[in-house]
């Protein structure tokens, strides 16, 4: 590609969509936003995704660059190699052939990814896992989603689903998890899980700190993950128990992570990793504590915030183009 060449890129979530143009050097040479408006059900979203990308290519040889490929990457499952957007619970999404009616209304080669393993990727080739061959890239938000990248490419798993690490089991008969399951690591240690566990224990007032104490049943306002965080790192002591519950059991999780991948770099991505020293130091040392003859991985925060997706997505679009 030459310096003109740029790829679209698209990152659709529940709520927004980020847009891009980005150069063969990972460079944006052009962003924006749209809303995605869910609610008006799927059919609706797949023509604003192929409206906004067309609305891209446009902007982009009104500039003087030329779109060579587009990238499109979408929540849930989704099926690469075949370009099917299968399901999705935010978005609505059910058996959605997105890569085929993108390309057809663009006339670009178009890739269609997963949302997470684009971020992941974009942080193992771009952000904190640069110069790493082996990194896993841990999502925790309103759940925890994670993808494994292997010397510069996510691994997808044969049904769409690899890297699940947010449903693995370290609480049996634990807080019942979105996906049905008691005991899943995101039950206990995603940013909702935190706030609603912390939100709760206050509310019945089982907390030793008699000033906090709030009468059961009391109105309940939800305090965020960041402001447990922040008042475990004040010391409260019912903020300090339920981090240090989330902590232990991501640190479950991110050595059962590790026993499966053996990677050389953890990145922390989503909310929950902007708690910074509160998080790492702690989760560092229980990771450490849980390792045998395994290697400690450096475990670090994310780089590219939450452009992430949206410049993975412009990578998986170049990619393609190097395959052909
Ligand atoms: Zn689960």
């Amino acid at each position: 590609m030459s310096g003109s060449e740029v790829a679209v890129a698209l990152d659709v979530g529940g709520t927004g969509m980020k847009c891009a143009l980005v150069g063969p050097d990972g460079a944006v040479r052009h962003s924006e936003r749209h809303p995605t408006d869910a609610g008006r059900g799927p059919a609706a979203v797949v023509e604003t995704i192929l409206a906004v990308a067309d609305g891209l290519a446009a902007k982009a040889r009104a500039d003087g660059l030329a779109p060579t490929a587009l990238g499109i990457v979408v929540p849930g499952v989704v099926d690469e190699a075949r370009g099917v957007a299968l399901w999705s619970a935010n978005v609505g999404f059910r058996d959605v052939p997105l890569r085929e009616l993108a390309s057809r209304r663009l006339g670009l080669p178009t890739a269609l990814g997963h949302d997470v393993r684009a971020g992941g990727l974009a942080e193992a080739r771009l952000g904190a896992g640069r110069n790493a061959g082996h990194v896993l890239f841990v999502a925790i938000g309103t759940g925890i989603a994670a993808a494994h990248v292997v010397t510069g490419s996510a691994v997808t798993g044969a049904h769409g689903a690899a890297g699940e690490l947010g449903h693995i089991l370290v609480r049996p008969g634990g807080p019942v998890c979105g996906c049905g399951r008691p005991g899943c690591l995101e039950a206990i240690a995603s940013a909702s899980a935190v706030a609603h566990r912390y939100t709760e224990l206050a509310a019945t007032g089982i907390t030793s700190d008699p000033g906090s104490a709030t009468a059961p049943g009391a109105n309940r306002t939800m305090v965020g993950a960041a402001e447990v965080a922040a008042r475990a790192a004040a010391g409260e002591r019912l903020a300090t128990q339920v981090w240090r519950e989330a902590v232990e059991a991501l640190a479950d999780g991110l050595a059962t992570g590790q026993a499966l991948f053996d990677v050389e770099t953890i990145v922390l991505g989503g909310g929950l990793a902007q708690a910074g020293a509160g998080l790492f130091d702690p989760l560092r040392a229980a990771l450490r504590d849980r390792l045998t003859f395994h290697r400690e991985p450096r475990l670090v925060p994310a780089a590219l915030g939450d452009e992430a997706g949206c410049l993975g997505a412009a990578l998986l679009a170049l990619d393609q183009l190097e395959k052909r």
